[in-house]
């Protein structure tokens, strides 16, 4: 039997080059928007489709005869036929379906039973459909748009992004549809890391950026900082739910008003979709304009509208300004200053507003870094990496883990093995050893989160590593390794040190953390920061004190005979002081009680030296003799 335990279905790893490798692109996977990209001698190339569009609506129409589109043919029907059109499927990757259940009603898709394996899948017409499958749509169009601009060149590799906050499940999701579209993934890199790379600020003077990234539903920032030729990921924060989209509701809002005075009051789900285009035409026309007129035709009925710049910018300051508290949070958290920042990426579609960069120049001191189109700048970086992954290059990627990684320890305690903010790849180890005499099994239970305590961590995986060869607690060395990969993913094994057991398990679970929970775990291991701390170490001083009251009950069974019987009845009364003091007292009376046994075993623990010296020698005397005797087998 092989003792190599897996505990999920391998991921689906890409076949090595079977054939000619074709051409390598770099592609920016976006919840709104994709963009796909080639990089030849350094310099990279955005491709368009044969109408010139650089951006793929991340949007796929699913017809009733099986056909799909995608892109701007698929976002122009989600008028004419929603229920059959999937859109945003980027904030479902790596969800579960349990997970989702919870949001239904919020979500613009209808939810289809799961499959067995417990995957999330969304009803389409009579179809079910899960996100991996609808992402690899997205994909297989982006390598059909890059095949048709290099004149039928195959193209079969990719360097993808994802966000720095996506966890394990929605990075092996990611990779899972990048296969499904026929593309062997590179590598995934970090959304922000691959804006920096695409301005060369890898090659640029060492120090400290800032990728500030609004894109049409969700913003994220991130620090990076270029030492001694090495990239790194310091610290990434965001909102999920803010973006360009929030700022088209407030304009929608007032459109709809307006219309109202004009006396069209008619507020259909229809008038709200109209409405929303409108708003986010004049948005994006007043990016490079001060003043523009609207006309809103809902049901045959027109109503008219102007918006200045100034206007807009009324409408979008609160949203903006929540963008750049979260940036001063992030910095603080870092424990920095925006003085300290040598440059700023703007990255995604609403960093073209003037207002946004005119807060983003106030916070930072300095202007941001624009040069290359806040659209594309992702994927030009993740063409660079493509190259410079298949042709070569000494740049160094690295990025961070999201969140801490750790182990389960006794008393339902987390003990850390990857720090959060670790960069990766990376791989650590920690000893572990036994609790309980002749334990030859133990149970390794993998953790991701900051808190200290097991019930407030997500659990993402449970194995058994057996074959522990019985010996007395605390003897048995057991090694439990932790590896990140480049792409982010986890592989845990666990080795007993004298006899070389190994288990493994390639960490996969079923589904991730949303990026709302992962926000709220941060705030949260800061909120209960003192807290957590008293409840570990009073769960240490209860398994401190479980375990010296083993020992004793261990010694009772087998010296009991060298008490008196009112020795034996105080040791007994502090045993069950102690098993009190466990089940309800707080830290201090666990640490008294466990001093008061320690006190009434003092003399009992004495003798039974004495009687290991003695009955020791006594058997080492046999020995010299029979060997003497020259009878020792
Ligand atoms: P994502 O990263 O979510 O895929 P994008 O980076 O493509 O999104 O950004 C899409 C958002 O950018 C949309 O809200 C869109 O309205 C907004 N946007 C695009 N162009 C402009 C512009 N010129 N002015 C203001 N907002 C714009
Ligand atoms: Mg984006």
């Amino acid at each position: 039997m092989s003792n190599l335990l897996q505990i999920h279905e391998p991921g689906m790893t890409p076949a090595p080059h079977e054939q000619e490798a074709g051409a390598a692109v770099g592609i920016d996977l976006g919840t709104t928007n994709s963009v796909v990209a080639i990089a030849l001698d350094g310099a990279a190339e955005v491709l368009t489709d044969a109408a010139g569009h650089t951006l793929l609506p991340s949007v796929v129409a699913y017809g009733e005869d099986g056909g799909v589109e995608v892109g701007h043919a698929a976002r122009a029907a989600l008028a004419s036929r929603p229920d059959q059109v999937i859109s945003s499927v980027k904030r479902l990757m790596g969800r579960g379906a349990d997970e989702v259940k919870r949001l239904a009603g919020t979500l613009p898709h209808a939810l289809a039973p799961a499959s067995a394996g417990g995957m999330l899948r969304l009803q389409v017409g009579a179809r079910a459909i899960s996100p991996v499958e609808v992402s690899a749509e997205i994909l297989t169009a982006l390598r059909q748009r890059a095949e048709a601009a290099l004149q039928g060149r195959a193209v079969s590799r990719a360097v993808i992004t994802v966000p720095a906050y996506f966890d394990d499940a929605a990075r092996t999701a990611t990779k899972d549809a990048a296969r499904l579209a026929g593309l062997e993934v590179l590598r995934l890199v970090n959304e922000p890391t691959a804006a920096a790379l695409a301005y060369g600020l890898d090659h640029g003077a060492e120090g400290l950026y800032a990728v500030y990234d609004l894109g049409g539903g969700t913003f994220d920032v991130s620090l990076l900082t270029m030492e001694k030729g090495v990239f790194q990921v310091l610290a990434t924060g965001g909102d999920a739910a803010l973006g360009g989209d929030d700022i088209d509701h407030a304009v929608a809002e007032r459109f709809l008003a307006e219309r109202a005075l004009q006396g069209e009051s008619a507020v259909s789900s229809g008038a709200a979709k109209q409405a929303l285009l409108a708003a986010r035409a004049a948005k994006e026309y007043l990016s490079d304009h001060e003043t523009g007129d609207w006309t809103l035709e809902i049901d045959g009925r027109a109503s008219r509208h102007s918006l200045s710049r100034a206007q807009l910018e009324e409408l979008a300051r609160p949203l903006v300004g929540r963008s750049l508290a979260i940036c001063r949070a992030v910095i603080d958290e870092a424990g920095l200053t925006p003085e300290a920042i040598r440059g700023v990426v703007l990255v995604g579609g609403s960093t073209r507003m003037p207002l946004v960069r005119a807060g983003v120049a106030a916070l930072f001191g300095r202007p941001p870094l624009s040069d290359i189109n806040p659209d594309e700048v992702v994927a030009v970086g993740a063409a660079r990496q493509a190259e410079a992954l298949t042709v070569g290059s000494d740049t160094l990627l690295l990025d961070v883990t999201p969140l801490s990684l750790g182990l389960e320890t006794m008393g339902g305690i987390v003990e850390k093995v990857i720090p959060r903010n670790t960069p990766i790849p990376v791989a650590l180890a920690q000893e572990f050893t036994t609790y309980q005499d002749g334990q030859t099994a133990m149970a390794i239970h993998v953790l991701q989160g900051e808190r200290e305590m097991v019930d407030q961590c997500r659990s993402l995986a449970r194995f058994e590593l057996r074959g522990i060869p019985p010996m007395t607690a605390g003897a048995a060395r057991i090694r439990v390794g932790f590896c990140v990969d480049a792409d982010g993913l986890l592989t845990v094994s666990a080795q007993e040190t004298t006899t070389g057991t190994l288990q493994q398990v390639a960490v996969k679970p079923s589904y991730g953390l949303s990026e709302e929970e992962m926000a709220a775990i941060l705030q949260a291991s800061m909120l209960h920061a003192r807290e957590d701390m008293e409840t570990r170490l009073h769960a240490e001083a209860v398994v401190e004190a479980r375990r010296a009251a083993l020992a004793v009950r261990a010694a009772l069974a087998a010296d009991g005979d060298l008490l008196s019987p009112s020795e034996r009845r105080t040791i007994d009364q502090a045993l069950a002081g102690l098993d009190e003091a466990c089940a309800t007292g707080g830290r201090e009376a666990v640490s008294d009680a466990a001093q008061a046994l320690d006190a009434a075993s003092q003399s009992f623990a004495e003798r039974r030296m004495d009687r290991g010296i003695r009955q020791a020698l006594a058997g080492q005397a046999v020995e010299r003799l029979s060997g003497a005797l020259g009878l020792a087998e």
